[in-house]
């Protein structure tokens, strides 16, 4: 019919004015800062980095300074100085670790390419949105102390990528102690096995075999010599002798 897609077009609109006063999910208006909204859990503004213990955030980062992010970063926003000693990271392996690390959000794009590229998962985006500020330099600058926040907060803002992110972790962190506990099982039986025949050689055990075969040898050719041997032997004397076998061909 000419003209049913204004008049449905008018009831949506109709619909959607008269729900926007009493729907609460149509009623997409708060009176902020009093009321906020919940931010959906993909939202993203900057990253921050992960620390596992909220009690020593610089001691337990994740970041081990190995400035991917840093160079893969489009508008070069991230600074990152490694530092010249190794802590135990989370699992107790000496690492490095950045001295400096240090965001430049007045620049920063949000595109997220610094936390996919970090291979440790030490780096996410951030929900914080109210980060207005009068000095640019000095307040938009975020340094490694305001970039760390724990795993905790992590689960906070993001509860199922963090969930996934703490499963593969726990799973890789299983292999790689299962792997170093095989490979130390290993080492132990190389030893062992080692050490096994150097303590044979030392025991009187070796000097028994060794005898042992070359007497076993001596007395077997014995035995069959003296049945073999006097007969051949004993034939030729007996025939010179009695029939004066080799005075023929002598003669
Ligand atoms: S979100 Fe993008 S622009 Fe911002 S620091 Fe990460 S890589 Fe750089
Ligand atoms: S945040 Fe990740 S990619 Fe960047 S330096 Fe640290 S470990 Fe490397």
């Amino acid at each position: 019919m000419l003209g049913s897609g204004i008049i449905n077009g008018l009831i949506v609109t109709a619909k959607n004015f008269v729900g926007s006063y009493h729907d609460p999910k149509r009623m997409v208006t708060v009176e902020y800062p009093e009321q906020r909204t919940v931010l959906p859990e993909n939202y993203r503004n900057f990253p921050f980095l992960i620390s596992e213990n909220a009690t020593d955030p610089m001691g337990t980062l994740r970041c081990v300074a190995c400035q991917i992010c840093e160079k893969e970063c489009p508008p070069q926003c991230i600074i990152i100085e490694k530092s010249k000693d190794k802590k135990p990271d989370a699992s107790g392996k000496p690492q490095l670790y950045p001295a400096v690390f240090g965001i430049d959000t007045s620049v920063c794009m949000s595109c997220q390419i610094c936390v996919e590229v970090c291979p440790f998962d030490a780096i996410k985006m951030d929900q914080v949105f109210e980060i207005a500020a009068t000095d640019r330099f000095h307040d938009l600058f975020l340094t490694r102390e305001k970039l760390a926040k724990p795993n905790s907060y992590y689960h906070q803002i993001h509860p199922t990528e963090a969930a996934e992110v703490d499963g593969r972790l726990n799973t890789e962190r299983k292999a790689a102690e299962e792997k170093a506990k095989a490979a130390a099982a290993a080492k132990a039986a190389a030893a062992a096995a080692k050490s096994v025949p150097v303590a044979g050689v030392a025991d009187p055990g070796p000097a028994s075999p060794r005898p042992a075969t070359p007497i076993q040898p001596a007395s077997a050719p014995a035995a069959p010599a003296t049945s073999p041997v006097p007969k051949p032997q004993d034939e030729p004397r007996s025939s010179p002798a009695g029939e004066g076998g080799p005075a023929n061909p002598a003669s």
